[in-house]
């Protein structure tokens, strides 16, 4: 069984993007538009040595009505999916009251949960995603998915943690 590895996050944050680095696929619609990936939706990612599942989703947003609604509905049924979760957020935005909430839910679990921040290219990586530690989720990962910057080193830490 291949594992099944879920990114979640409010809206914007890249998911999208890594779910197409992963699977090399266009499947997935990246655009600026907040909510575009409403629905889950999965792939088959081969990325180095790794292979698995994954889920993208449209997002959580922190105010829960109507399409949010739905989408943060699609977001749980992923979480409860998945073997390993891929929690994203914006290193350019910083801590944002969704990425609170969805922290809330995450700490809960018992399946492994790794906070990635990404769009980490062109900053100061380091200063930006030090506030990230506040979600208490534990290590903050830096990537940058439009770039690929990263992302080996997560699937390594992922699959492969010492
Ligand atoms: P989603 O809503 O979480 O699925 O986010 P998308 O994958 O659709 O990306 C939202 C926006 O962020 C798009 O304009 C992407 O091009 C941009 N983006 C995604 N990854 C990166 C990154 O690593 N660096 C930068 N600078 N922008 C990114
Ligand atoms: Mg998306």
């Amino acid at each position: 069984m291949m594992p099944v590895v879920a990114l979640v996050g409010r809206p914007n944050v890249g998911k999208s993007t890594l779910f197409n680095r992963f699977t090399r696929s266009r499947d997935a619609l990246v655009a600026n538009f907040p909510g575009l990936t409403r629905d889950r939706q999965y792939g088959q990612a081969a990325y180095g040595r790794y292979q698995f599942i994954v889920i993208d989703t449209g997002g959580i947003t922190g105010d829960e009505q109507g399409i949010d609604a739905e989408m943060a509905q699609q977001s749980m049924q992923a979480i409860e999916e998945a073997d390993i979760v891929m929690f994203l957020v914006d290193a350019r935005d910083g801590v944002c009251a969704a990425d609170q909430l969805l922290a809330d839910h995450l700490r809960r679990l018992t399946k492994p949960v790794y906070l990635v921040a990404n769009k980490t290219d062109g900053i100061d990586a380091d200063s930006a995603t030090a506030e990230f530690y506040s979600l208490a989720l534990g290590p903050v990962y830096q990537i940058a998915a439009a770039h690929g910057r990263g992302v080996s080193a997560l699937l390594d830490l992922t699959f492969e943690p010492i």
